[in-house]
């Protein structure tokens, strides 16, 4: 392993994403160290969430290089990213709105069940396990385990979406702007609950683009204009840098 991939979770060099004839992603490097919650925020466009998808394999084209925990997987393949331990909650939830809240949370108990070589009876416990660790964290999912996902409110289906990716037990979560179209209470609610799996030990990338509340509850920042990262500082500085206050705090 070269010296520079040493003790990051995840780290970006270089990277390129083309739809076409527009190119999203400019050669993006950013990392993000064991532990940490790392948010990138940006206006409308700015191919936050094609980075994203180019982490979690979604997008085929990608060029440059992809490291999570040391390993490249810049072509490694979407589904045998949760098993290592690297998770993305989608931006608009992507729950499964005809499956109960059980069956969703279910839906994220898959590497449980691999972990145990498909042997129902030794993964129940397990799942279980982690099923009540997720309604500890939601006690309102807890009201509604039988009750179909497509029935929950927006706040409700983010969480749901949450617990979902946290039922792998992951060690990298990736969000993508988990607060968009909620009330600012539940605005709230989503970003103490960020502040928590952040403090069980979790790794986060936040992608928001509520600036300010995703700067408060980070440790660093990047900012993402067109494509390029154009700053990058710990979350602090970037809430006093005059520049950020104009363009992404409304000031
Ligand atoms: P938003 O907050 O609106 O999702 P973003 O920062 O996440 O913005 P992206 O969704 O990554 O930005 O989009 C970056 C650029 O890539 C935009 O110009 C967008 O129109 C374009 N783009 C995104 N997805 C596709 C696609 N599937 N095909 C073609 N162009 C796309």
């Amino acid at each position: 392993m070269a010296d520079h991939q040493k003790g990051f979770a995840l780290e970006l060099r270089h990277l390129k994403v083309r739809y076409g004839g527009i190119q999203a992603v400019k050669g993006v490097s950013l990392s993000v160290r064991p532990g940490e919650l790392v948010t990138l925020i940006g206006a409308n466009g700015a191919g936050k969430t094609t980075t994203l998808k180019a982490i979690t394999g979604l997008i085929g084209t990608a060029e440059g290089q992809i490291f999570f925990n040391g390993d490249e997987i810049t072509a490694a393949p979407a589904y045998t990213l949760p098993a290592r331990g690297l998770v993305m909650v989608p931006e608009g939830r992507g729950v499964f709105t005809r499956m109960t809240i059980r069956e969703n949370l279910l839906m994220g108990a898959h590497c449980l069940f691999d972990r145990h070589h498909r042997q129902e009876h030794t993964a129940a416990a397990d799942i279980q396990d982690a099923i009540d660790a997720q309604l500890a964290l939601f006690p309102r999912l807890k009201e509604r385990l039988t009750q179909l996902a497509g029935t929950l409110s927006g706040g409700e289906q983010q969480m749901l979406a949450m617990a979902r990716a946290l039922m792998a037990r992951p060690s990298l979560l990736l969000l993508d702007e988990p607060s968009m179209g909620l009330s600012p209470v539940m605005v709230e609610k989503i970003f103490d609950v960020i502040r928590d799996i952040s403090a069980n030990g979790v790794t986060i990338l936040l992608v928001e683009q509520n600036a300010r509340l995703a700067l408060q509850a980070a440790d660093r920042g990047y900012v993402m204009d067109s494509g390029m990262i154009t700053t990058s500082a710990d979350a602090k500085t970037l809430l006093n840098d005059p520049a950020v206050r104009a363009a992404y705090l409304g000031e």
